[in-house]
């Protein structure tokens, strides 16, 4: 980990003995030099905590267009707490506020070279407390004005980028990811350079998709970066949650700020399309990720054969002509089931849904996915069933849906 200038360490050893001799060098230097101690004048976030050992820690947040300008604590526990709360400021300064809330307690304890581990905890408090006072200041921060297609970094991360595709469904569970996912890996497997970006801020599935939970989030100069796996680049909101749970704090505006950062500030680099796993429904959500995107190349959308599914793509399909996304086609997902002794789709409910609202809403058809119990064991696995099952019918539907999205021969 690259520390901060300030971050310490530069003390030389001495041969008294001392109540901290227990702690490492850097350790003692914060414990006996504090920095950034004391409340903050001008401040925008703050939380006070007690944590299970009852030592209480405060800190302040200065955050300015979306990083921590200024952070500070107090706290009314022994050294350890002091050089927890001390290294947790010096890392959040002149930190995005996302890399703040994604910081763990472990990132803590690294800087300072570790600590005893019955003082461990002391990590855990600053880190709660600390990602508390940043949960406190964009809960409370004024909406932003709605960010326009032609801002510059967005700009500039976007033109790199050939096309911009987002899988859209009417709503949750018909397999959305699931086709984001396999759809991003044949064009992968097909010699694409491919983003996968998981906007799905509810339920962020991907990265369980793609066996990359609990990816680190870390910045470079050009950027955030996503995740590799696969042969496809990631990047997911799910990186940012501690748990499911931690999705309520992004509210209204911020959810909006959050997915443009992931647009502008991720270090993407030249790609030939970019899959954009979009929330469900054609609320606040889909509606943002289209705006910002500006010129989105098409959608992709995904249903199921009942009729409040059909419903529901009609919604979708009138979402994106409002906004001028052209519909690439529809997936028909879940329709027949694959015997899982001999192989063969067969149709227990009435087939042919998908084809019929394709013709009536003048769409095409992309194709057919049967209900597969491999694509739900692939789903849980880590691995998408395209890579896991390559030979099977249904891997050859998976890849047939791609062809009429590289129809365009700028792709190649
Ligand atoms: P959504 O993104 O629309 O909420 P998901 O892609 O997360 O839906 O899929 C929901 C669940 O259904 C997952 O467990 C997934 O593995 C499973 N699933 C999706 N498509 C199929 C299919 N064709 N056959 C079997 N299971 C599927």
């Amino acid at each position: 980990m690259l520390l901060p200038e300030d971050a310490g360490g530069d003390v030389m050893e001495s041969n008294e003995t001392t109540e901290y001799d227990v702690f490492s060098v850097v350790a003692r230097d914060h414990a006996t030099r504090p920095r950034n101690i004391g409340p903050l004048a001008v401040y925008n976030g703050h939380y006070r905590l007690t944590g299970p050992c009852g030592d209480t820690m405060e800190f302040w947040v200065n955050v300015q267009d979306n990083k921590v300008t200024d952070a500070s604590f107090v706290t009314d526990g022994c050294d350890s707490s002091l050089a927890c709360g001390s290294m947790a400021t010096v890392l959040a300064k002149g930190v995005s506020i996302e890399q703040v809330i994604a910081t763990k307690p472990q990132d803590i304890l690294t800087a300072l070279a570790g600590l005893p581990e019955e003082l461990e905890h002391c990590a855990f408090l600053a880190n709660d407390t600390l990602r508390k006072a940043c949960e406190n200041y964009i809960k409370n921060a004024p909406p932003e004005p709605q960010p326009k297609a032609e801002d510059d970094g967005l700009t500039q991360t976007l033109a790199k980028i050939k096309n911009k595709i987002a899988v859209f469904s009417g709503k949750g569970g018909v397999g959305k990811s699931t086709v984001a996912v396999n759809l991003a890996t044949a064009l992968a497997l097909a010699g694409h350079r491919v983003g996968l970006l998981d906007t799905d801020i509810h339920g962020p599935s991907i990265p369980t998709m793609l066996g990359c939970e609990g990816y680190p989030l870390e910045a470079d100069s050009d950027g955030l970066l996503p995740a590799e796996v696969g042969g496809l680049k990631v990047m997911s909101l799910g990186f940012l949650l501690h748990s499911p749970d931690d999705a309520v704090i992004w509210r209204g505006p911020r959810k909006m700020a959050v997915i443009k950062q992931f647009l502008q500030d991720v270090a993407w680099g030249e790609l030939d399309y970019l899959i954009i796993d979009s929330p469900p429904g054609t609320g606040d959500e889909p509606l943002s990720v289209c705006q910002l995107i500006g010129a989105m190349d098409g959608a992709v959308i995904v249903t199921t054969p009942q009729k409040v599914a059909a419903v529901d793509v009609r919604k979708s399909i009138s979402f994106c002509r409002q906004l001028q996304v052209p519909v690439l086609g529809i997936v028909e997902n879940m329709s027949g089931y694959v015997c899982p002794k001999c192989g063969d789709i067969s149709h227990i409910l009435p087939a042919g849904g998908g084809a019929k609202i394709a013709a009536d809403m003048n769409v095409p058809l992309l194709g057919s996915i049967p209900m597969d119990p491999q694509i739900a064991f692939a789903g849980d696995s880590g691995t998408p069933y395209l890579q896991q099952f390559a030979e099977s019918q249904t891997a050859q539907l998976m890849r047939d849906l791609i062809a009429p999205l590289m129809e365009n021969p700028e792709n190649d």
